[in-house]
């Protein structure tokens, strides 16, 4: 086989004794002391006589393929770290004004004790019917319903929010809204609704930790989670859900387009978190592919197998009543 260029230029970065070699055998003798006016090669002629400088491309290849090859993998990782921005923000947010007022995230020890606080976090794809069993659970357990996307899409019209602009687009690219924001607009919620009537500070955090860099922050800085309740369902059950909601939730993100990059972040980001939780036996999986009542029939009898009951007894009408 006739090497290509790449091989060449590869051997010629990584391997150079071989390339050594590929100009040694052509001088046998070249370990050994050569005497003045002795040939340097069987078939070069004496030192004295003057010979043409070699244009053998083996010097000039090896130079232009590092350049390509340098090249090349320049252009790779200004790739990587361009598709890594858009969707995969790391760290500290890059651009974000005002970080100082994003403190949750920064503690190093939980605001509040599981004793205090009950968190029971629900996750499960887009469309997976989180909010609608949420919903249920508020009436019959008296927990407080916070929704990372709906506590996100109110900061975002805020008027005059800083970080409106930067959770449009996350929003619209169906990506994860950097931590430090949904943290802090979480605990911000938390606390003023055990200011207000949730004393017993009962919550259900829909829709978080959908990464576990927020899983983690979140439970170091603001409080260990109960357990998550997860909603199993298809991606055909949800895509139709999604679209058959799109027709009139007015949301940039119901439609095909974001829907399928919503997917892929839940399978790749999110579904992380529900194997980390599941491997400390903190998840109660449920299949959400039934009708409401009949998946919430499920909660309940979950809910009931980890100590948590409800606290409203339901009037039944009787016929004598
Ligand atoms: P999520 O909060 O997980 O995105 P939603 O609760 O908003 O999902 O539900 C998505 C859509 O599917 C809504 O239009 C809702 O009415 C509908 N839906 C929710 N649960 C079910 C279900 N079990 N069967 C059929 N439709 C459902
Ligand atoms: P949802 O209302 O749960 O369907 O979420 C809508 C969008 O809000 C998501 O696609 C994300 O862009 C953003 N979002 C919701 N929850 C979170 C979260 N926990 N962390 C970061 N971004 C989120």
């Amino acid at each position: 086989m006739r090497p290509t260029t790449t091989n060449t230029t590869l051997r010629a970065l990584y391997k150079p004794q071989l390339l050594r070699r590929t100009f040694t055998t052509s001088r046998p003798h070249a370990s050994r002391l050569r005497q003045p006016g002795e040939p340097t090669g069987p078939n070069e002629p004496p030192s004295h006589i003057s010979t043409p400088p070699s244009k053998s491309p083996l010097k000039v290849w090896p130079i232009v393929g590092i350049f390509a090859l340098g090249s090349f993998l320049f252009k790779k990782i200004v790739d990587q770290r361009l598709e890594e921005a858009a969707y995969k923000p790391q760290g500290p947010v890059v651009g974000m004004p005002a970080i100082g007022n994003l403190g949750a995230t920064t503690r190093t020890s939980p605001l509040w004790s599981p004793d205090a606080v009950t968190v029971i976090f629900v996750l499960g794809g887009p469309g997976a019917g989180k909010g609608t069993q949420c919903q249920k659970l508020v009436a019959d357990y008296g927990f407080k319903h916070l929704s990372a996307g709906d506590l996100l899409r109110e900061e975002q019209d805020r008027p005059g929010s800083e970080f409106g602009e930067m959770i449009k687009t996350y929003i619209k690219e169906g990506t994860i809204v950097p931590m430090e924001v949904t943290v802090q607009l979480l605990e911000n919620a938390m606390k003023a609704s055990m200011a207000g009537d949730n004393k017993k500070g009962l919550f259900l955090i829909d829709g978080f930790p959908r990464k576990l860099d927020q899983a983690h922050a979140f439970e170091r800085t603001v409080v260990p989670s109960k357990f998550t309740l997860f909603f199993d369902c298809s991606e055909a059950v949800m895509e139709k859900r999604l679209l058959q909601r799109g027709e009139t939730s007015g949301r940039a993100d119901d439609n095909m387009e974001s829907i399928k990059k919503r997917f892929r972040v839940f399978v790749e980001t999110s579904m992380p978190v529900v194997n980390d939780f599941e491997s400390q036996d903190k998840v109660v999986k449920v299949s959400a592919e039934r009708s409401p009542d009949e998946v919430y029939a499920d909660v309940v009898k979950m809910f009931k197998e980890r100590g948590v009951e409800p606290i409203k007894l339901k009037l039944v009408q009787t016929q004598n009543a």
